[in-house]
């Protein structure tokens, strides 16, 4: 069964359309990250699950049942903000417990499913303190445990993560991804950060102008990104593209075995090896520290390649370089790729 599914489920604001009529099945146990640059439509995708948004076209399923028309509260939803939205004059188990005294759970049970909650993210020991006493990364777990706490099978996290520092930040990816195995919860999870989605994501959906531009694994998306847009914003590095002329990199007599359609190909920094046939001037370098990004000049355009950052960085002059073929993306006119 699939914990959501939209049938051509869409939403516009007058001539804003923020989600075109889109069909998509998120699957009940997974991990499913909606992925894309500022204003592709995540949230408001998040928000028509939880039904904060009415659709304007379509029909929406939670778990089988048509919730088109379902209040919010009664979508056996749970939500996770951005802004953690905790009250701050509550304490966190006061915090925790205040949508289930809002529902009217039976006070034994409240204590009961409070206790394990706490106990589940660790904050047992700050049960009585208040949000305002709490550091980022303790806010946001009593914001997860505030989600949790209600049950419900399928929990939406808009960008939970994005007010914790980096290193914190990748600490709470992994202890996610660890409740939600535990728990088996069917998850949502909003961002815009590739790194997160492919360190995440189960099913990375890619939105682009309202659009879903492709549904895959982290590992398929990366190896075989659908469009020219999908290539160039998976990857920590952003993936190189040149213009072809014929089979050739166009104003270069570098000859590639293109196939019949593709204008225009793909090769991620890290598939271009350094020793080979080619010679290409080197243009500028970036040092990151675990790498060395090497900008060389291929005719008028230009080519990154990474490098160890152990590599010489006063290098200089002709760089020689090579790729394995299969590594080549190729992409058509409109930004399909060919096979
Ligand atoms: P971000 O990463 O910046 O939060 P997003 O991908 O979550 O972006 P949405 O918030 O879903 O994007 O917005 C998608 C589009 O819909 C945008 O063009 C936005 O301006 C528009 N939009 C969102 N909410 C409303 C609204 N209440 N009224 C009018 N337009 C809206």
């Amino acid at each position: 069964m699939n914990a959501v599914q939209f049938d051509q489920a869409g939403k516009s604001w007058g001539a804003t359309t923020a989600l075109h009529p889109t069909d998509l099945q998120l699957e009940q146990g997974q991990f499913s990250v909606l992925l894309g640059p500022s204003g592709c439509g995540k949230t408001t995708t998040l928000r028509l699950i939880a039904g904060l948004e009415m659709p304007t076209t379509g029909r929406i399923h939670i778990f089988g049942r048509d919730v088109t028309e379902i209040q919010p509260a009664q979508r056996g939803v749970s939500m996770v903000f951005q802004n953690y939205a905790l009250f701050p004059h509550l304490s966190v188990s006061e915090n925790v417990v205040f949508g289930l005294k809002v529902r009217r759970v039976p006070k034994a049970e409240i204590i009961e499913r409070l206790r394990k909650t706490l106990d589940l993210l660790s904050l047992s020991q700050l049960a009585d303190r208040k949000p305002g006493e709490l550091s980022g990364g303790q806010q946001q777990r009593v914001a997860l445990a505030r989600a949790l706490v209600a049950d419900s099978q399928l929990c939406l996290m808009d960008e939970p993560l994005s007010n914790l520092d980096a290193q914190l930040r990748q600490e709470m990816r992994h202890e996610l991804r660890a409740l939600q195995r535990k728990l088996g919860l069917s998850v949502v999870y909003v961002t815009h950060d590739q790194t997160e989605a492919m360190s995440m994501a189960d099913r990375v959906i890619l939105l682009k102008g309202g659009r879903v531009e492709q549904v895959a694994t982290p590992t398929e998306i990366y190896q075989q990104p659908r469009t020219l847009f999908a290539a160039q914003f998976i990857g920590s590095a952003r993936m190189n593209v040149l213009e072809l002329e014929g089979s050739r990199i166009a104003g270069t007599h570098i000859e590639l075995q293109a196939p019949s359609g593709a204008t225009r190909v793909g090769i991620r920094p890290e598939d271009v090896h350094l020793g080979g046939d080619l010679h290409l001037p080197l243009l500028r370098t970036d040092f990151t520290g675990a790498d060395l990004m090497l900008h060389v000049g291929v005719g008028q355009q230009s080519l990154v390649v990474r490098a160890d950052g152990k590599y010489a960085r006063d290098v200089q002059g002709e760089i020689a370089l090579g790729w394995e073929a299969s590594n080549l993306h190729w992409f058509d006119h409109d930004g399909h790729r060919i096979n």
